[in-house]
């Protein structure tokens, strides 16, 4: 029997509109039950009775009303904090349910909504809110994460969109990559395009071009589903504002014809989104930073890439995977890489173009490049154009555990058995080791 079993659980009692903030490192557990009253983590609820558990999460639960906590296991910090944002967070989700009400009578897009902010200021947990509140009010909004550093979705470095029709997953937050990975290849993955690179910052073209992918494709989809359309959608960003953060924010406003901004936890970036945005049919809208929200160093994040590649094949304790390791003539399949970037547009004046290799794919010959890479499937045909290879989206991922060069033949784990759906790889630049 573990630990955990034998330990004894403590009540922690929230009054209404308080919460309690807990931290659980990667190689913990701490177990959580509503035992009364009513309580949500980011916008869900929690069911009374219901224990969740909690591994490598930083996290609040938040109660309107009051409740009682069951609280099992060690928090590397806990306590409870009766400041919170909430109240306006929820006058905005109010505000964006009026536009999609009016939406709805008048058969128009609804709220088109850009959350931007710094990192770490509660942008992620702020549009699961939003999107939370806007389900639980019969809504089906589209979550859209252009926030490669985390992915948040599926694997890091992919710029996705999901259509919200369940409610989230408290424990894994937005559901865990293991839900998109079993759905590999079929209509449920989430719409994905790859990227490949942790930071927008490396590859701005790029990085637009995907976004700009992603924009056409929710349109389509908005075109022929009226609750999707009426909804909106919700836009999570990377937390970069700088020079290269204000030209992509441009970029998105104007691809995603987002009508509302709002900005989270930093006066001189609404100030500088007020004056060049409000007058462009955008409401730009001040929210502040939760004290609850934890800055995450890089070790953190490091561990949380590796965590969702992990689970992407393996799966969670909830719902465990297992992957099929498969050989693979180098014959069979197509390996494609962005081409080198000498001098990124990020780095020239700005309004001065980069080089076009920023956009252009070129075949990996050399399969020992590939080892212990990340690559994506696209959803391309076999004689599809190279030129038109990066706007294919992602039909899912495989991890290349073993290159043999004498055989030509490379070891691959993929989530599904059988062959690879596709022809087309593109690799980019994550790596991963089997722990
Ligand atoms: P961003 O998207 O701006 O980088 P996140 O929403 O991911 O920020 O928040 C950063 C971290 O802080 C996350 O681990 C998140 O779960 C945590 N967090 C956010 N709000 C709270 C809160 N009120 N209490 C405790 N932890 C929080």
């Amino acid at each position: 029997q573990d630990k955990q079993s034998t330990e004894l659980s403590r009540e922690v009692t929230l009054e209404p509109d308080h919460e309690f903030r807990f931290e659980v490192e990667f190689n913990n557990k701490v177990q959580i039950k509503l035992a009364k009253g009513t309580a949500e983590i980011f916008g869900t609820e929690l069911a009374v009775g219901i224990t969740y558990t909690f591994t490598g999460r930083k996290a609040a639960v938040y109660t309107w009303h009051g409740c009682t906590l069951e609280v099992k296991g060690t928090c590397l910090v806990e306590y409870t904090a009766n400041e919170t944002p909430m109240t306006s967070y929820l006058n905005t989700h109010l505000a964006l349910e009026q536009l999609r009400q009016r939406a709805k009578m008048e058969h128009e897009l609804g709220p088109r909504v850009l959350v931007v902010g710094p990192h770490d200021v509660g942008k992620t947990s702020l549009c699961k809110i939003l999107v939370s509140y806007s389900l639980k009010q019969g809504g089906k909004p589209i979550y859209v994460s252009l926030d490669t550093t985390e992915g948040s979705i599926t694997m890091p470095g992919t710029v996705t969109a999901t259509c919200i029709s369940n409610i989230i997953d408290v424990e894994e937050g937005f559901g865990s990559s293991a839900t998109t990975a079993a759905s590999m290849g079929s209509s449920t993955m989430p719409l994905a395009y790859y990227y490949g690179f942790e930071n927008p910052s490396e590859n701005v073209k790029l990085y637009k071009m995907v976004s700009s992918c992603l924009s056409n494709a929710i349109k389509s989809r908005m075109a022929v589903d009226d609750e999707c359309r009426n909804s909106g959608f919700i836009i999570d960003t990377a937390g970069l504002i700088d020079q290269v953060g204000y030209d992509i924010i441009q970029h998105v406003i104007e691809e995603f014809s987002v009508n509302v901004l709002i900005v989270l936890g930093h006066e001189r970036l609404y100030s500088d989104m007020n004056r060049m945005f409000s007058n462009k049919n955008v409401s730009v809208v001040k929210l502040s930073k939760s004290g609850g929200v934890v800055e995450r160093d890089r070790q953190f994040k490091t561990r949380l890439q590796r965590t969702k590649i992990h689970e992407y094949f393996y799966g969670t304790p909830k719902c465990e995977l297992s992957p099929y390791s498969m050989l693979v003539n180098y014959d069979d399949i197509k390996v494609w890489r962005v081409g080198d970037v000498i001098a990124p547009s990020s780095a020239l004046p700005l309004g001065m173009e980069g080089s076009s290799n920023e956009t252009q794919v070129v075949k990996v010959d050399n399969y020992d490049m590939c080892l212990h890479s990340i690559l994506a499937i696209l959803n391309a045909d076999q004689d599809e154009h190279e030129n038109r290879l990066l706007e294919s989206n992602v039909a899912g991922f495989v991890y290349v555990s073993d290159v043999d060069d004498e055989k030509k033949k490379v070891t691959i784990l993929s989530p599904s058995p059988g062959r690879l759906p596709k022809k087309h790889i593109l690799m980019g630049s994550f790596k991963w080791m089997e722990s």
